[in-house]
């Protein structure tokens, strides 16, 4: 017997018929004689409706608030799941954040987990229970409600798994898989059968919403087995692996994107000692994230400082900036948030040189202007202009023949 923990994101638990799917497929994990717990999502679109109506009455709603109101979207699919069940003849228990003490910090919107409480979980278990868990919601020491960044259940799943030391914790979506670029922008996209977990890691922080980061994080932290699944079609999806390659690994495994990044640069800033943190302090203060940074010293003791931010923060971010501007006596600031991140990952990169050559003559064979670069080990990521980025992302595709299955060594 072991314990599962599945994860049921928006699309697969859309509608009734869809939740009779899902049911049915729990109620099958079940019977096989596993100990299952669900994760759930809310319905596809809930959460960006409520998002709307709250922004109807209020520009800037109050994020306590809309934690309350946005952790509902959860709390309903949990409650039919349940009945679903219920109506198949198993015996289901729906669990909130609260219910199962899914304990988080402070920060509302982005709360992060510190624990995740085992016994309510494991006394329902006990009795033979499916218990049928809203994701993406926690508390916090003050028993107020928080939730976790969107996509957000998929780190709950994880945690739930972590703390349970589950067998494994399955992420059921409607791609049958993780793929080698989004397979809705590259029809040609190749399903891999698994992928590292340093890899993944790299993919959802570049973009790849089929995983939330930081699931991939507590996964890795805590050694979770991961498999990535499709709600609709049967198969053996996508597994997360831990160890390491015996074969040689592939140069390219996927094409990663993020089309909702903004660039801001501050030109002409006196170029001495800590002038870089005194331009980003009030961006973290605002508790901003900053991603690629690029300083150019431009001569007559100036330099051009340049980052990107998620375009959601743009004007505030430039907003702020214009303040330490005149406090830097530096020349203007400046923004674009018509941009978008494309980067290639691969653990095999870092021995094959060349991958650059490859990645910059494919995109300016096409016509496709480079604004910023930055490269690991493991990635290479660079800016494009935000129109340009789903040819971006095939023609990468292409050039690394990544619909090809990659031949042994
Ligand atoms: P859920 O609602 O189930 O959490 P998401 O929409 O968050 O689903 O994530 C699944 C989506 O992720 C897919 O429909 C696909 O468009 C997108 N995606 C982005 N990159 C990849 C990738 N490399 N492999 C598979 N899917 C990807
Ligand atoms: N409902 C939340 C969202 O739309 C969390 C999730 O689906 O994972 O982001
Ligand atoms: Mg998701």
């Amino acid at each position: 017997m072991a314990l599962i923990v599945q994860k049921y994101g928006g699309t697969s638990v859309a509608n009734v018929d869809r939740i009779k799917i899902v049911a049915k497929k729990v109620k099958a994990c079940k019977d096989a004689g596993n100990d299952v717990v669900v994760v759930l999502s809310a319905m596809a679109g809930e959460t960006n409706r409520m998002i709307a109506l709250a922004k109807e009455l209020n520009v800037a709603p109050s994020s306590r608030e809309m934690d309350v109101l946005l952790s509902t979207g959860e709390q309903t699919t949990i409650a039919l799941l349940s009945m679903a069940l219920h109506h198949l003849g198993v015996d289901a228990v729906s669990m909130t954040g609260d219910q199962i003490r899914l304990n988080t910090d402070d920060t509302h919107a982005k709360a992060r987990i510190l624990n995740v409480e085992t016994d309510n979980l494991k006394k329902h278990l006990k009795l033979g229970q499916v218990v049928v868990v809203a994701g993406f919601q926690g508390r916090n020491a003050a028993n107020e409600i928080t939730t976790l960044g969107r996509g957000g259940s998929d780190t709950s799943a994880v945690a739930v798994a972590a703390v349970l030391k589950a067998d494994e914790c399955q992420i059921y979506t409607d791609v049958d898989g993780v793929y080698t670029t989004d397979p809705r922008v590259e029809p040609n996209a190749r399903r891999l059968e698994r992928i590292t977990f340093e890899e993944m890691l790299e993919m959802s922080s570049l973009g790849a919403k089929v995983l939330q980061i930081r699931a991939v994080e507590f996964a890795g932290k805590y050694n979770v087995p991961l498999r990535v699944l499709s709600s609709f079609k049967e198969g053996g999806g996508t597994l997360i692996s831990y160890e390491e390659n015996e074969m040689e690994s592939p140069i390219i495994s996927g094409i990663a994107f993020n089309q909702e990044e903004a660039r801001i640069t501050i030109s002409g800033v006196p170029d001495k000692p800590s002038v870089a943190a005194q331009i980003l302090s009030p961006i973290g203060a605002a508790n901003i994230d900053v991603d690629m940074i690029v300083q150019n010293t431009v001569g007559q003791g100036k330099t051009d400082f340049t980052f990107t931010v998620h375009r959601e923060d743009y004007q505030q971010a430039k907003h702020l900036l214009k303040a330490v501007c005149a406090s830097l006596n530096a020349d203007a600031v400046q923004g674009n948030d018509e941009i978008a991140k494309v980067s290639v990952v691969g653990v095999g990169m870092w021995n094959h040189p060349g991958v650059a050559e490859t990645m910059f003559k494919a995109l300016g064979d096409e016509g496709i202007n480079i604004h910023q670069i930055a490269t690991s080990e493991i990635k290479i990521s660079v800016l494009v202009d935000a129109k340009y980025l789903e040819l971006a992302v095939r023609t990468l595709h292409h050039a690394f023949n990544l619909a090809e299955e990659p031949c042994e060594k």
